[in-house]
């Protein structure tokens, strides 16, 4: 039964089983499940003790019983305890990342199998870096990786020639970073076949070809390569194999590479203009420069396929070489996604003609999303079958984004975002296991082995490719955990999201309700439709026309929706992030059609101010599962506006 007054998304009700999943996912908004994190915190700490009395049971304690009566030992955890409750108290500032009431940045409560497997590793200390320090915890990080492959319909058994590999990262950044190194390598590694004169490789006829033969032929390549130097005496070999490594672009570095090579030109990163700060950061890290970084326009802050299409169209004319085409699944600032089946089709028809790129997807944000398009089996479900749980979630192009997904080469993926694990845990997955080997420091080991088969996806050279050095191996017990008790799709893990996006619906709906009560005092819109659970609300008083004053106006509302260091967290009522639009990003036309829906003068945009070159917006991150506490019969969102009603009284 549906009462009419209630807010949206109250009044559907969720089955009973779900819900009851839902509740023993998470600590919970009030610690509800205190009782059973504890429970296993002290158990699993017991177990510790008692793995470590049962190493050698003979050893005495080295710690005597009486030590703990010694002035010394008692002044050493008093200042211990000390400390302790400092930091304690301090925290207390924390951000109330597990609220219903925080709605700002991508971050919510933690997921409790993950938050319990990262407690019980840390004592162990196991390093992911390699075997010797983490026996445990390394198969766990490739499992993870697997887990995730699966996820993203790739193959995920190890015994397949071709199957998938992951690993994680200390987040998204560093995971976009290993994929410009991938294909960096990839992309060089024919040039220095060529360079080096090995025979009977099919070789292609010169630098160009060979820098653009793309991923799936270069993989190939390296196959050649290493069946041929296994049937080579070990004297050969040894040469062969330093040959090759002295022309390879990560020997020669990028300056002396190129000056080799005259017809070859540092390659561009392709990457829509929404992308992350962190592909900035990655091409100044691997030493391309900021410049080589070409941001392809947006529509509707989706990357714009006919912007692609002219961007590689003029690389091939100018015979730039592309090193990589970069899609969003998930934007930061506004959870859009961008069209990866274009970008798919784009890399054929260019590849064909001679202009090979590798595709990597950044879906820090939006991976976990993927779960709610795979059936338990793998399959793909259809569109259809996704959208019975919504009212317009997904849209065509958002579905065929993520089935899109499976022709990809790599993929970025942030457990510590939708995955509601601890921070420092990104993952970087490549569809073909194959072409990591090409990241390992020990040039012997890629090249000692003609078995490509199974020898890279060995865990115990994980330390070989990974960008980091140490890391910790709870992480990855964690993730290995998570993704156990859930299941990467849509009938498991898929519960969290599908919950999110039904919330950022309710959302929308309510927004659209705010919008009309609030018609007399204020313009309000949301810019564009939202691909996912981030929604975006743009604000001007009415009879303001200047952007400069909207802006200012925003800032005040924010202030009141801002964590304040020098206030209790009491004091706040709900926390919103904010975001910005500006002309360069949503083009000329959606950036005035934006501002005059808010009865903002086009006229007073002005890129040369600060204050006015841009739209500030309240930027909403829905991520919390509580957000529609059906317990309670309370929609947080609803609150959430009405509250929003208030500060607007206040501005
Ligand atoms: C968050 C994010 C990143 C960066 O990830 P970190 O884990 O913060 O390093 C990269 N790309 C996108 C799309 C993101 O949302």
């Amino acid at each position: 039964m549906t009462t009419p007054d209630l807010p949206p998304g109250l009044t559907a009700p969720i089955p009973d089983a779900e819900q009851r999943t839902l509740d023993a996912c998470f600590l919970g908004p009030y610690g509800e499940n205190d009782a059973l994190l504890e429970r296993l915190v002290v158990e699993f700490l017991r177990d510790h003790v008692h793995w470590r009395r049962n190493f050698h049971p003979e050893d005495p304690p080295a710690i005597p019983t009486r030590a703990s009566q010694h002035p010394a030992y008692q002044a050493f955890e008093a200042r211990m305890r000390n400390e302790l409750h400092q930091l304690s108290a301090a925290l207390k500032r924390s951000v109330p990342f597990h609220s219903p009431r925080y709605l700002g940045h991508m971050v919510s409560d933690l997921l409790l199998p993950g938050l319990a497997a990262q407690i019980l590793t840390l004592p162990y200390n196991p390093n992911n870096v390699t075997e010797d320090a983490a026996p445990v915890t390394l198969r766990l990080e490739m499992q993870a990786g697997l887990q995730l492959a699966r996820m993203l319909g790739w193959p995920d058994d190890p015994k397949r020639p071709d199957c998938a590999i992951g690993h994680l990262t200390s987040g998204g950044t560093l995971a976009n970073f290993q994929s410009l190194r991938l294909a960096l390598a990839l992309k060089g590694f024919p040039v220095a076949l060529l360079a080096a004169g090995v025979p009977d490789l099919g070789l292609p006829a010169d630098d160009w070809q060979a820098f653009n033969l793309g991923p799936a032929a270069g993989i190939e390549l390296l196959g050649k390569w290493r069946h041929w130097l296994a049937a080579q005496s070990p004297e050969d070999r040894t040469r062969w194999r330093a040959r090759v490594q002295a022309r390879r672009i990560e020997h020669l570095g990028l300056h002396a590479f190129f000056e080799r090579h005259p017809t070859l030109r540092p390659p561009v990163v392709l990457a829509p203009i929404t992308a992350h700060y962190s592909w900035s950061k990655g091409v100044k890290m691997i030493g391309l420069g900021r410049d080589q970084l070409q941001l392809i326009a947006a529509r509707g802050m989706r990357l714009c396929p006919e912007a692609l299409e002219q961007a590689l169209a003029d690389c091939e004319r100018e015979r730039l070489p592309v090193l990589m085409a970069v899609g969003v699944l998930g934007t930061t600032e506004y959870g859009t996604i961008d069209p990866i089946a274009a970008v798919v089709d784009a890399r054929a028809r260019f590849g064909a003609r001679g202009l090979g790129f590798s595709i990597h997807v950044d879906a820090a944000w939006g991976g976990y999303l993927t779960t709610l398009f795979r059936h338990p089996d793998g399959r793909l479900r259809t569109l259809d079958e996704v959208r019975q749980d919504y009212r317009q979630f997904p849209m065509p192009e958002v579905h065929a984004a993520f089935a899109a997904l499976e022709q990809v080469d790599s993929v970025t993926i942030d457990p510590h975002k939708l995955a509601y694990l601890p921070y420092g845990a990104g993952a970087f997955v490549c569809r073909d296991h194959r072409a990591m080997s090409l990241l390992t420091e020990q040039a012997d080991y890629v090249f000692d082995s003609a078995d490509s088969a199974g020898d890279a996806l060995d865990h115990r050279h994980f330390g070989q490719f990974i960008p980091e050095g140490s890391k910790p191996g709870a992480m990855a017990a964690a993730v290995y955990v998570a993704h156990r008790v859930l299941p990467l799709d849509h009938a498991h893990f898929g519960l969290i999201p599908r919950h999110t996006v039904q919330a950022a619906e309710a959302f929308r709906e309510r927004a659209e309700r705010f919008v009309r009560d609030m018609s007399g005092r204020i313009h309000a819109l949301v810019p564009f439709p939202p691909d996912s659970n981030l929604v975006c609300l743009a604000l001007n008083p009415q009879g303001n026309r200047k952007l400069s004053r909207a802006n200012a106006f925003l800032q005040r509302l924010h202030a009141q929706l801002n964590s304040d260091p020098d206030q209790p967290i009491q004091v706040k009522q709900f926390f919103a992030s904010t975001t910005t639009i500006r002309p360069a990003v949503v083009g000329a036309r959606d950036m005035q059609r934006i501002l005059e829906a808010l009865g903002i003068d086009p006229a007073t945009l002005d890129p040369d101010d600060g204050d006015a070159d841009r739209l500030i917006l309240l930027r909403h991150t829905l991520m919390n599962p509580y957000l529609i506490d059906h317990e309670n019969r309370i929609s947080y969102i609803d609150r959430y506006f009405g509250y929003l009603e208030a500060c607007i009284g206040n501005c």
